[in-house]
């Protein structure tokens, strides 16, 4: 069987390029694989990602303070330009018919940086001066007031003591997204349009052909019988399961990449009442020495148009690379191109461990007492443990050893036939400003001729929206209109304590 484009995995990467990909090749076949029995099964599922549309509103590692007390919003400018890439691809699918029913997969939700005592609040005053003046970041409020923090937030005012001070900086411009809804909408679009989805359709292996294409073997998991399909290109969106297939297939490029499991836990809230109290994704501060991916936060979420409250991630630990991945995930991943990047992490990552290790002590009590930092009055029978997705972070290749990463990173062969995505942050978010990288990267002779219609679907692809305010204006409020996020009477307003 040949076909022009392979995507491996049905999450959100997969299903942006496809979407893509119709529209700027409509001729060309399109065939995806997954081993699941439905789409955004994994990462991309609603209840196994945090929906944080992150645009660096409230996310405070995205904003360290430098030694002179100063902010540092650089980190925080590049997510929020990436945030509105994928605004803009989302609202022009709308307008297209790609995507229909905005309020299925986007919400707004105001977006909250969350921090108490003399030092932090002193911290939030500076971001916030640091990050109001900026374009991207107008309309940011400054908090510190004890009445209007538990106006706004009852849920967390209840109770609290407020003679530890406190500080808030509030956004009305954040969203909840459920990637689970969009994954399955971009992906109904691609079925539509002429592409095929495989489910039950395990990718075991893929090896390059003497004429520069590749052979991509594939399992029926529900019959047993394998195939071969031959394919032009290959995308791997398989999330934790993309650093072995990139392995399988031979590229240099992956040569000295390996991946580090972290799984997650969350507090579900059960009682409806407590999730009326709170009307907000509020994010804290990361303790001291834990990953950026631990900042706690207690985020309302809607999926299937109710909304939900969830608190965490609390940090969990399996070898497996994907949640229903194998215990031999991590074992199987070291190779003699990774070893000494896997090994040099393992000396100086200490302090993750550490915080790995007092994390997996935690009784239900201390989850509860951690919960309690940010709603003092909740009692733990209001809630429930439920598993997050699994992380793989990144370990790569430095000097003689290798370096832990946070973020993702796209993995691509030298004559573009193959592309990979690793890691896991800032995440679903970002996947629209991912896959057009995927694209210029992979199809470099093509991208330029391109442009008209990338340019149609992102109009503001290739500037800066920070340094153009009238231009980030314009794109704002035709993504809020189309993704009908303008309407104010989506936010629900919390009902008070
Ligand atoms: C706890 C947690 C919280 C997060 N919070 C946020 C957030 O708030 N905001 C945000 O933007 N991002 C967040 N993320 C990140 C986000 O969820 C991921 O970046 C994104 O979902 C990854 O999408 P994907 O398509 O690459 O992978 P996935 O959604 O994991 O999809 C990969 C698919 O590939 C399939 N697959 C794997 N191997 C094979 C194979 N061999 N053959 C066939 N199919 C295969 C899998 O079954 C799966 O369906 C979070 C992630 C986690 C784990």
């Amino acid at each position: 069987m040949k076909t022009d484009v392979v995507l491996v995995g049905a999450g959100i990467m997969s299903a942006t390029l496809g979407a893509l990909l119709r529209q700027l090749e409509p001729e060309w076949s399109i065939d995806v694989y997954e081993r699941l029995d439905a789409a955004a099964a994994e990462s991309s599922d609603a209840w196994n990602n945090a929906g944080t549309g992150h645009s660096a509103l409230c996310e405070l590692n995205y904003t360290p303070q430098n030694k002179d007390g100063s902010v540092d919003i650089a980190k925080a400018l590049n997510v929020n330009e990436q945030f509105q890439v994928s605004r803009q691809f989302w609202a022009h699918s709308l307008e297209t018919g790609v995507l229909s029913d905005p309020k299925n997969f986007i919400n707004p939700i105001p977006h909250v940086s969350f921090v108490h005592g003399a030092d932090n609040v002193k911290y939030l005053r500076a971001r916030y001066e640091a990050l109001a003046a900026n374009p991207l970041f107008e309309g940011m409020e400054y908090i510190d007031n004890p009445e209007e923090f538990t106006r706004r937030l009852p849920l967390m005012g209840a109770g609290r003591d407020f003679s530890d001070p406190v500080a808030l900086n509030w956004s009305d411009e954040g969203t909840d997204v459920d990637f689970g809804a969009l994954t399955r909408q971009l992906l109904n679009y691609v079925s539509a349009s002429g592409g095929t989805v495989h489910f039950g359709s395990d990718v075991k292996n893929i090896s390059k052909q003497s004429d520069g294409t590749w052979d991509v073997k594939v399992a029926n998991l529900r019959t047993g019988v394998k195939k071969t399909v031959n394919a032009k290109f290959v995308f791997v969106g398989a999330g934790g399961g993309a650093l072995h297939l990139l392995q399988k297939s031979g590229i240099k490029e992956i040569k000295g990449f390996g991946g580090f499991p972290v799984s997650g836990e969350w507090l579900r809230c059960t009682n409806p009442e407590l999730i009326a109290q709170h009307s907000a994704k509020v994010y804290g501060k990361a303790s001291v020495g834990a990953p950026p991916m631990s900042v706690p936060h207690l985020d309302t979420r809607v999926i299937g148009g109710k909304p939900g409250l969830l608190f965490g991630p609390y940090a969990g630990w399996s070898p497996k690379f994907l949640k229903q991945g194998k215990l031999t995930d991590l074992p199987s991943s070291v190779k003699p191109g990774n070893l000494m990047s896997m090994l040099g992490v393992g000396v100086t990552e200490l302090g993750l461990v550490k915080y790995l290790v007092s994390e997996l002590a935690q009784s239900e009590a201390d989850r509860v007492e951690t919960l309690r930092e940010f709603a003092p009055k909740v009692i733990g029978k209001d809630w429930e443990l439920v598993t997050a997705g699994q992380r793989v972070q990144v370990i790569r290749k430095k000097g003689r050893g290798g370096v832990l990463e946070f973020g993702t990173a796209v993995i691509n062969a030298e004559d573009g036939t193959i592309a990979g995505l690793l890691g896991a942050s800032p995440g679903a978010s970002t996947a629209v400003p991912a896959m057009l990288d995927v694209l210029k990267r992979c199809f470099g002779d093509r991208y330029t001729g391109w442009q008209p219609k990338l340019k149609d679907m992102v109009p503001s692809l290739g500037k800066k929206l920070a340094e153009e305010p009238a231009l980030f204006r314009e794109v704002f409020d035709w993504t809020s209109k189309s993704l009908q996020l303008d309407d104010t009477s989506r936010v629900a307003q919390p009902t008070g304590v």
